[in-house]
């Protein structure tokens, strides 16, 4: 895969997903911007890794769901390379409830930190990426964005909305150059998901075809290709990343 771009910031790359969509990245030929919300330590092993295998890398910590954090953030990026090329919004959490027990605080702080955050990213970048009429963010929503999944109202609803605003975002700036796309992984062995019981696990790997859950390089790599110019007449897409879960 080629990219025209030089360089890409990646949300919540300390870890999980994120850190393997640096990682992929980097080894594409991108300088890769590495963020984290509080492991340093982990964002810094991801860094280290990057240069390792002779590719390029900065951590740069914030809060996503920090509006004016975020924003700051993507000032530094461009001050430092002279514009951003790409960005991946992954950093994400859970805060799982049945919803008759779900307080408004534990539905917003879902909202706040997947989606607000996803949207800062996106507006950003936009204003930024319209100067140079390129640029190309990919958004990791998640299969259940499409699906809903019990217990997760919030997660759901945050997903579910990251899927229709890359797609209102894909409109927006089409005529300036800019793609967005959605990836939607299924059920990805990370910290995320290692939290589940073994009960849970096997009743969610009995409902995926391919019989196992996926691996973050499976993510990984789909994102690139969104990214890349592969990808170069795709914008307002949503690719599924799940073992055929859910089709
Ligand atoms: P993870 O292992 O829990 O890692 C989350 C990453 O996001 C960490 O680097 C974390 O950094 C960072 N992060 C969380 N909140 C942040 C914030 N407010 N600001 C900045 N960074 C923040 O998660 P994952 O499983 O890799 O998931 C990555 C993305 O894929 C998420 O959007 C998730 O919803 C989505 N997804 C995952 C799965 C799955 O099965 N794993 C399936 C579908 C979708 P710190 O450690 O510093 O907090």
């Amino acid at each position: 895969m080629t990219f025209s771009g030089t360089n890409v910031l990646v949300t919540g790359s300390s870890r999980g997903i994120g850190a393997e969509i640096a990682k992929v990245l980097a080894g594409y030929g991108l300088k890769v911007w590495i963020n984290y919300r509080s492991g340093a330590a982990a964002a810094d092993a991801v860094q280290a890794e990057i240069e390792a295998a002779g590719g390029q890398a900065a951590v740069i910590g914030f809060d996503v769901s920090d509006e004016a954090a975020f924003v700051d953030a993507v000032k530094t990026v461009v001050d430092a390379d002279g514009g951003l090329s790409y960005l991946v919004n992954n950093a994400g959490i859970t805060n799982d409830k049945l919803a008759l027990r779900m307080k408004g605080d534990d539905f917003m702080s879902v909202i706040e930190a997947n989606l607000k955050s996803a949207f800062i990213g996106c507006r950003e970048s936009m204003k930024v990426m319209r100067k140079k009429k390129f640029g190309s963010i990919v958004n990791i929503a998640s299969i259940v964005g499409e699906t809903g999944n019990a217990g997760q109202t919030n997660y759901a609803a945050s997903k579910g909305g990251v899927i229709a605003m890359s797609k209102s975002f894909a409109l927006e700036a089409a005529s300036s150059g800019i793609r967005y796309n959605t990836v939607t992984p299924g059920f990805i062995a990370t910290d995320m998901t290692d939290e589940l019981n073994d009960e849970v696990k096997e009743a969610f790997v009995s409902k995926i075809p391919m019989g196992r859950f996926g691996n973050a390089a499976e993510v990984a790599e789909a994102t690139a290709f969104l990214l890349s110019d592969a990808a170069s007449y795709i914008t307002g897409e949503t690719l599924r990343v799940n073992g055929g879960m859910y089709m």
